[in-house]
Formats: C-alpha cells, structure tokens, sequence
C-alpha cells in the first residue's frame, strides 16, 4: 500500500485532481479541467476518469497510492458513496461513485460532498489545525457549511446534515431561497443576495448616491459581489451598508451556530470570505448579541479559510488519512 492519496474535486465548472501525502501536502501541484457538464455524464465522467489515470502515471503506479477521494456537489451520500442529484452535473443522478471507481481501480474510494471534504481539510491541515470541534463555512455563490466533531464529519442520519446554508434566519423575508425556503442565511447573505440587496436598494432609492450605479453602467442587474468590495473599498456608502449587512447576517446566523454546536472555532472560506476584515469585524461584533452563551461566543475565533483554491482536492484527499477515516464513522 502507498503513502499517497488521489483527492479530486468534481465541480460543475472544473475537476481537479492532485496527488497528497500523509501529511497534507499537494505532491507535483494540481491538474484541471473545465468540467464538460452540458455534455452529459459519459463525458464528465469520462473526465473524471482520465483525471485519476493521469495522477496514477504521475505517482509511478497504483502501489504507490493507499487510495482515492472523491467531493462532488451535494446531495451526495458520503455512507453509500452515492452522488444523487447535483444541479450542476446533469445526469448524475444516482451515480454510485465510490463503487465504480473502487471497482475500476482497485484502490480504497470515498466520496464526500464538497463543503464537508472543505471543513475537513481546514480542520486537518488548513486554518483550524489544532482545534478538534469546527464549524466550516464557504460563502461564495451559495453558502456550504460542514460540521466537524472530534475530527470527524458529522453526517446525520441519512448523510445530508450540516446544511447549514439552508438555516432560514428570516422566515418573514422577500427573499426565497433555492430549495424553496423563505430568509435561507444563502439567500441573504451569499455572494448572488449580496448583489440582489444592492440592486433592491437601488432601484428603491433613486436619489441614493453610489459608485456602483457607474461601475454597472446603470445595469443594476450586473452589479456583482466583487464590484461590491471594490466601491466599498473606495469608501462607497452603500456598498459599505451592504457589505455591513452581509456581516450582521452572518453574525446571526453564526451566533446560531455556535449556541447550537460550541465550537472550538469557526471557519469561514469562498470567495465573498476574501471581503477579509471589514466583513469579519461585523460578523465578531454581532455574535456576541444573539447567542446565550456570550462570554464563550465572543472568545470562538472565526479565522479565514487557509487552503483556499485547493481546498476540495485536499479535502477529499483527507477522506482517506487516518484522521479521514474517523471522519467516516457514524
Ligand atoms: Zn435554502
């Protein structure tokens, strides 16, 4: 049996694949791949296929591999390897994934959905490194969350827990979310309610001043996250509220979190985590306020994400480290 590990990130936009030691480090940097989902599932799995066979002629074989792990888009089984219905890979319904790529490549083979292979790997080798109970976030264009305790993921009974972007923090709000729920922390504060809550406050007060209105060209529809933390950056009013908004939010929702878990830390990742401090400061402020725990809430540190862009790979990489391998008990 090798000392190394084939973690590979399926994404609706990317696969990547890395080799990774015992240790968590990338060995020989990433391959990736612009993901051919409109194509169909022959070929995205086809990709995926030819992803693992170029990481086993690049490790010199399959003895030198102990194994193979898989994150793809939720919902996924992580008990049954299953991948059941990700939006943004058409066709993977239902696809036993654990099983057919054991069966292919005679090598150990477990499948992680990707934000709890991301909270994985933050707690194993990334920013919480040291903490043994951790609530992972990534807030990007939805918001994943993954639950770790004692360095394991915890799955629920049916393997679906830790969806904690679905939490509804407003069950009065205008703002239905994706899976149908009214106020979803996703709805209101991932990078998509960032700029519909700035387009909403725009078109509401015409007579409001704001970078943003010029840098979207009078295109409300086209302000994104990003442009966002720019005008904010240059000291803009309303993209500060929004951003100051964004942060209450995730202190809510957060302080929510933490009465539930009490977590030795929280992480917090995606691209709208790159806001860095102005968002974080909110987030640290608002906690404290609605949680019962005070004292203990305000010392949880909420650290940003270390492992950033390879996150997936090493996370389900770290299914397969002995530390992973608890990650898998029920
Ligand atoms: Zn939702």
């Amino acid at each position: 049996m090798g000392q190394l590990i084939a973690g590979i990130d399926i994404g609706g936009t990317k696969i990547a694949g890395g080799l990774v030691n015992h240790k968590g480090r990338l060995v020989g940097g990433t391959l990736t791949v612009p993901t051919r989902a409109g194509e169909g599932i022959k070929t995205s799995y086809g990709q995926v296929l030819r992803v693992i066979e170029r990481l086993l002629r690049q490790a010199g074989g399959k003895n030198e591999l102990s194994g193979i792990g898989l994150c793809a888009p939720g919902p996924v089984n992580p008990r049954t390897g299953m991948v059941l219905n990700p939006p943004n890979l058409p066709g993977w319904i239902n696809l036993p994934l654990a099983r057919k790529i054991e069966d292919r490549f005679r090598l150990p083979t477990k499948v992680e959905n990707d934000a709890n292979a991301a909270g994985l790997a933050e707690a194993v080798f990334g920013a919480a490194v040291g903490y043994r109970h951790v609530f992972y976030v990534t807030v990007s264009t939805g918001i994943g969350t993954g639950i770790i305790i004692n360095r394991k993921v915890y799955h629920g009974k049916n393997g679906v827990a830790g969806e904690g972007g679905h939490v509804s923090i407003d069950y009065r709000s205008h703002y239905r979310c994706g899976c149908g729920t009214l106020g979803c922390i996703e709805a209101l504060a991932a990078g998509p309610g960032m700029a519909r809550r700035a387009r909403v406050f725009l078109e509401q007060d015409h007579a409001a001043a704001s970078l943003l209105r010029d840098m979207c060209g009078g295109h409300l529809s086209r302000i994104h996250p990003q442009m966002i933390e720019e005008a904010r950056a240059k000291g803009d009013p309303v993209a500060k509220a929004i951003v100051d908004e964004s942060g209450f939010y995730l202190g809510v929702w957060l302080a929510g979190m933490i009465t539930l878990l009490d977590p030795e830390a929280i992480v917090i990742g995606g691209g709208v985590s790159r806001i860095g401090k102005p968002l974080f400061d909110k987030i640290r402020e608002t906690i404290p306020k609605y949680t019962i725990n005070r004292e203990f809430a305000a010392k949880t540190p909420i650290l940003p994400a270390k492992l950033q862009r390879n996150v997936g790979v090493l996370g389900a990489a770290a299914l397969l480290l002995p530390a992973g391998e608890l990650a898998e008990e029920w």
